[in-house]
């Protein structure tokens, strides 16, 4: 699956690192960092995390949404 998170919309809320911690992570700076290409066992927490995005910042391509 390929994860996309629009830098434009995404507040840092952090939601998404709670929801798929393998995927999505706050390096030192605070800035979010994100496997865009996570492998397919992480499907579910990755959907997970687009759901609990209050944004809707992310988006996913190429398994369940
Ligand atoms: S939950 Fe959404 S707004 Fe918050 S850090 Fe993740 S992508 Fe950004």
């Amino acid at each position: 699956m390929r994860v996309h998170v629009d830098r434009a919309v995404c507040e840092n809320h952090g939601q998404c690192v709670f929801a798929a911690p393998e995927v999505f992570a706050f390096d030192d700076d605070e800035v979010l960092r994100y496997d865009p290409s996570p492998g397919p066992g992480l499907d579910e927490a990755v959907t997970r995390a687009a759901r609990v995005c209050p944004l809707r910042a992310i988006t996913l391509d190429g398994g369940p949404e």
